[in-house]
């Protein structure tokens, strides 16, 4: 029986996607070769390539002043390989803490430049600064932030717009949100969340900002050079960029990202009240900026949390611990979780709110 996926990432993935992964992996198209044996420099991959690429700028309304990169490796390649391409020791860019990934997107920064830090007045990551354009130094080559929070649960609704070049890590919320790619001149996502199976990671780069990348970058790490190679410079992961491509045809099919924006917001929606009425759960996010993908809630003690976490796995539900970070409790809603999938998450917590009435 299959069991119910609430993971942050690797996450589930739709079953149409699965099915034609599998008829791929043994004989791809009834070429004779599976997916895994395709070359990267292959007619066949060149296509997948481009389709991808095009069916990306179609489902996010990408503007012709930018260009979409598929790269190899996840989110953590790309805080390095931004900072390679922006970043020297005499540079300078701007950081929003705003959780976790971003902290670590700063630490990586700072092994190549000054990146500078743009912190909460709040002590804990349960809701969001307000990104002030004074708080960013003038010479600044970048600001940077992320835009879903996927530890803490927090989201940016809508993005700020300020006139430094504005990078946005999206790894989480690419493709469940609809934003407005002319005010953002990166951003990046790693496939594990709504994009196929982890090893490969997107790139969307306003091609004027991409001008200004620095020189002497590695060649493997500079966007430039991946650019001019179409994203083929080096191997790419063929089974993971395939499996992207299904994704984004499932995506297409079920009505493009406008859709999902609307699913998203109704199914998180639903769960958000099903915690605030269950008697054995709470939410630490402050409403305004409650993630519509990553729902991070509590249980009211850690002896309820811990019975929750083994009534689940009795139910065939897999992947509602929290991060080791937060602790408690997390499901994920992506794009390949349906309304049934949320349905069935709240109908659990009801009999374990029944059950373990003390
Ligand atoms: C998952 C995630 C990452 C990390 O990705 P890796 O591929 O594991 O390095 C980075 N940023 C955000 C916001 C994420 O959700």
């Amino acid at each position: 029986m299959r069991k119910k996926i609430f993971s942050s990432g690797p996450s589930q993935l739709p079953h149409w996607v699965l099915t034609h992964m599998s008829d791929a992996i043994l004989n791809y198209k009834n070429t004779g070769i599976s997916i895994a044996e395709i070359t990267h420099r292959s007619e066949y991959f060149l296509d997948i390539l481009h389709e991808l690429k095009e069916l990306i700028k179609k489902l996010l309304h990408i503007p012709e002043s930018h260009t979409v990169l598929i790269v190899q490796g996840g989110g953590r390649l790309q805080f390095a390989q931004l900072a390679a391409n922006y970043l020297t020791p005499s540079q300078t860019a701007a950081y929003l803490i705003t959780g976790y990934w971003s902290q670590k997107a700063y630490e990586y920064a700072c092994h190549y430049g000054n990146a500078v830090a743009i912190k909460s007045q709040e002590r804990d990551f349960y809701s969001l600064p307000i990104l002030h354009q004074d708080d960013i130094p003038a010479h600044a080559r970048y600001v940077f932030m992320t835009s879903n929070n996927t530890i803490y649960g927090t989201q940016y609704h809508t993005l700020p717009s300020c006139n430094i070049p504005l990078v946005v890590d999206m790894s989480s919320d690419m493709f469940t949100i609809q934003r407005d790619f002319n005010n953002i001149d990166l951003a990046f996502a790693c496939a594990q969340k709504n994009l196929g199976i982890a090893g490969c990671s997107l790139v969307i780069i306003k091609k004027d900002f991409l001008q200004k990348a620095n020189d002497n970058v590695v060649p493997i790490l500079s966007y430039q050079n991946i650019e001019k190679h179409q994203s083929l410079y080096a191997t790419l992961p063929v089974v993971n960029v395939y499996s992207a491509l299904l994704c984004m045809q499932w995506l297409l099919s079920q009505g493009g990202v406008e859709e999902m924006d609307r699913l998203n917001e109704y199914k998180a929606n639903l769960l958000y009240e099903e915690i605030e009425r269950n008697t054995k759960f709470f939410c630490r996010v402050s409403p305004a900026y409650r993630s519509r993908v990553n729902v991070c809630f509590s249980a009211i003690d850690k002896v309820t949390e811990e019975a929750f976490i083994t009534f689940c796995k009795r139910n065939n539900i897999v992947g509602i611990e929290g991060h080791i970070k937060s602790g408690g409790l997390r499901a994920s809603l992506y794009n390949a979780t349906s309304q049934k999938d949320v349905a069935y998450l709240i109908e659990i917590m009801q009999s374990f709110e029944k059950e373990y009435a003390i």
